[in-house]
Formats: C-alpha cells, structure tokens, sequence
C-alpha cells in the first residue's frame, strides 16, 4: 500500500536539489546571528540569487543589495528557524512537510531537531514519525518533519531502491495513473434491508 502519487515521484532527492540550487546552501545557513553590515539587526533574510551569507532587513531594504532578487525572510519559533508556508509553496512542495503554527501564519522547519531533543519524543504510534529522522509528526499527512528531513529523507529511498525495485516495479510503476483512484474494495456493500417479501396482494 504505497502512497506514492506521481507528484512525489517528481519531487525525488536529486531533482529536488538539482532544481533549487538554493535549497543546499540554505540548509547550511546559520541564521539570526549578526549581519555583515553591522547593524543591530538580525540576519533572518536569505537570497536564492546570491546563494551568500544571511542578511538583516535593512540589507533586504537596500536597492543596491538584492533588488530584483528572490530573497526568503525566516521566522523564529520555538527558536528554530522556518520559513512561511506562503512564501515558500510557490518554490518547492512543501505539502509533506510538517506545518507549524506561528502567530496566526504557518511555516515549516528548515531544520532538524537535534538528536537530543526529539529522541525522548519518538514514542509515538507508528506512521506517524518524520521518514528521514524518526521525528514524532503531529499531522498524519505530513511524512517529514522540516525541509532538510525532506531533502534528505527522499534522496535516501531513492539511493536504497534505485537498484533493486527496477525491475520488479517496472511495469508495475503508476506513474500515469490518475491522483485519487478510488479503491473499488473500500465501498462498503449496502446492506439489504432484510429479505425481499411479496406483497401479500399477489
Ligand atoms: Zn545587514
Ligand atoms: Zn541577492
Ligand atoms: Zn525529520
């Protein structure tokens, strides 16, 4: 019973980082430290042009800095950065990934939990844990819990399966087939109300 649609076929490891060449140097980014430019602000921009060091908001404000750029402003919570869902879906799909509610606007993690903080957490039913870290998720359609874990989580079943589901998926794949195909053994049979009766007139 694989969930894979063919959307997520598309959005594998590998094109995911091939076609947002920003994605990697974002995951290494250190934000909310001091900006270059010495203000008192904090870096919590990240320009997907230049691809360089964060930023605070007056590098984001200034014309001679990033104009015309495509730059990312990330929000602290629960002192992680994330990054608006609004601001990033149009970027990358974001739909797998756990959303957290911040101030009344949803984001998603960029990170990981570090090791220790969430291993006392991963005791939750099974399903529903982040795929690549094991992270305990709190939205069952969700598979990962920040974008790293997505980056990562998806490249790993492509490197374990590459070789082996080859030839046994080949024919089988369900590449083209429709998003929602309803399972004709999930309807229920309607139940007969009891056993037909002639009417007593004939
Ligand atoms: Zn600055
Ligand atoms: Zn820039
Ligand atoms: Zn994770």
């Amino acid at each position: 019973m694989k969930e894979d649609s063919p959307s997520a076929e598309n959005m594998r490891g590998n094109s995911l980082v091939r076609d947002l060449p920003w994605l990697k140097p974002l995951l290494q980014t250190e934000f909310y430290r001091s900006c270059e430019c010495k203000s008192s602000k904090q870096c919590n921009f990240y320009c997907r042009d230049c691809m360089g060091s964060p930023f605070c908001e007056n590098c984001n404000n200034d014309p001679h800095k990033h104009e015309g750029h495509g730059s990312l402003q990330v929000y602290k919570s629960s002192s992680r950065p994330g990054i608006r869902i609004r601001g990033i879906k149009n970027l990358m799909d974001v739909s797998d990934i756990q959303p957290y509610l911040c101030n009344s606007f949803k984001l998603v993690y960029i990170h990981r939990k570090r090791k220790q903080e969430h291993e006392s957490r991963i005791n939750g039913r099974k399903g529903d844990k982040c795929e690549a870290c094991g992270y305990e998720l709190q939205c069952s359609t969700s598979k990962f819990c920040s974008i790293e874990c997505k980056v990562n989580g998806v490249k790993d079943v492509e490197e374990e399966t590459s070789t082996e589901e080859v030839h046994a998926t080949a024919t089988t794949r369900p590449t083209c087939q429709p998003l929602a195909q309803a399972d004709p053994n999930s309807f229920r049979k309607r139940k007969r109300k009891g056993i037909p009766q002639r009417s007593p007139f004939l």
